[in-house]
């Protein structure tokens, strides 16, 4: 099996579900990159050729899909298959290089100052575009493969005056086809616009990271979902809840409290299933809002919970994200 069995109907089903999950989880959840060239264009919207064609091949009966290193995305692969089945898939080496996708952190500012000036944000050459258009592309030089200025004034503008077709207030104005990306920023409206108070928390928190050291990558191991807050605080929740110091430390806590250690959301216990080998494990869970991660906000041992591996999975395998005690609602005890 392989590219030249898909059918229309597969990828059809791919495109689907890339639309309900949002971009980045389609791709996180496949194991691909954002495509640098091929993409199918579809109802008004792009989408990444060699991802959608890789999920495509699971929807094939009895099939899997294929991973991102089992075949080439190009010309003569997906890119015809593709066509065969009578997609039109468009090159957006210029275009991408010219405007890559915003990513949720991007929006998230944009959307802040949305809603600062209430759907009138001040020109193009105002400060307060200058200065977002200036903090974008450093937060682009933070992000491997983006060098260079990226996020012109006029762009930033346009993207921020792009808002006004999900804005209630401006709904006479029609519905603008969606463009590559607009998922996301449906996404960062309907998650944001009508909490402003978490909004400007967000966009702060976001604000203190950029320009911050090390590349604020989503570890690509872990199944993590991006958090509605974009990539940078994602990361930062990640690291919080790895810190090797904190976590002893709350185990001890815990130990010196209860005497077992026992996830917060089942009641599973290692020790008791794995008997020795389970021991004194148990994973941390940082529970703070993903929005209050500013740098330099300390965690205290309070603002971490202790869950087994499935339940911390089960929380962060979607976004939004869900509480603790909501995914304790949602286990099925037997
Ligand atoms: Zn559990
Ligand atoms: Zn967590």
């Amino acid at each position: 099996m392989g590219l030249r069995d898909l059918t229309r109907q597969a990828v059809e089903a791919a495109i689907t579900e890339f639309d309900s999950l949002g971009r980045s989880t389609f791709l996180k959840r496949y194991g691909f990159g954002e495509a640098k060239t091929f993409y199918i264009k579809w109802n008004d919207n792009l989408y990444d050729s060699k991802a959608i064609a890789g999920a495509a091949h699971g929807k094939l009966p009895g099939q899997l899909p294929l991973r991102s290193d089992e075949f080439s995305g190009g010309e003569n692969t997906v890119k015809r298959a593709l066509e065969n089945l009578g997609f039109i898939v468009v090159d957006e080496r210029s275009a991408s290089a010219r405007n890559p996708t915003w990513a949720r952190d991007e929006l998230i500012l944009a959307l802040d100052l949305y809603v600062q000036f209430k759907g009138n944000p001040p020109g193009k050459g105002s400060s307060e575009i200058v200065e977002l258009s200036t903090l974008l592309n450093k937060m682009g030089s933070q992000f491997a493969g983006v060098t260079r200025e990226f996020r012109n004034a006029n762009g930033v503008y346009m993207k921020i005056m792009n808002f006004r077709r999900f804005d209630p207030a401006y709904s006479a104005q029609g519905k603008v086809g969606l463009q590559r990306g607009g998922k996301d920023e449906e996404f960062v409206w309907n998650q944001f616009a009508q909490h402003p108070v978490e909004l400007h928390a967000a966009a702060k928190a976001i604000r203190s990271h950029i320009g911050g050291g090390s590349a604020p990558s989503i570890d690509e191991e872990s199944d993590i979902a991006e958090a509605p807050e974009g990539r940078l605080l994602t990361r930062q929740h990640q690291i919080r809840e790895r810190s090797r110091a904190i976590i002893e430390a709350k185990k001890r806590k815990v130990l010196q409290l209860r005497g077992k250690l026992t996830c917060e959301a089942c009641g599973f216990d290692f020790e008791e299933h794995y008997g020795e080998r389970g021991r004194g494990f148990i994973e941390v869970h940082h529970v703070k809002p993903v929005h209050t991660l500013t740098t330099g906000s300390k965690t205290n041992l309070e603002d971490l919970s202790l869950l087994c591996s499935n339940c911390h999975r089960m929380i962060h395998v979607r976004s939004p994200w869900l509480t603790v005690a909501q995914i304790a609602g949602m286990y099925k005890r037997q």
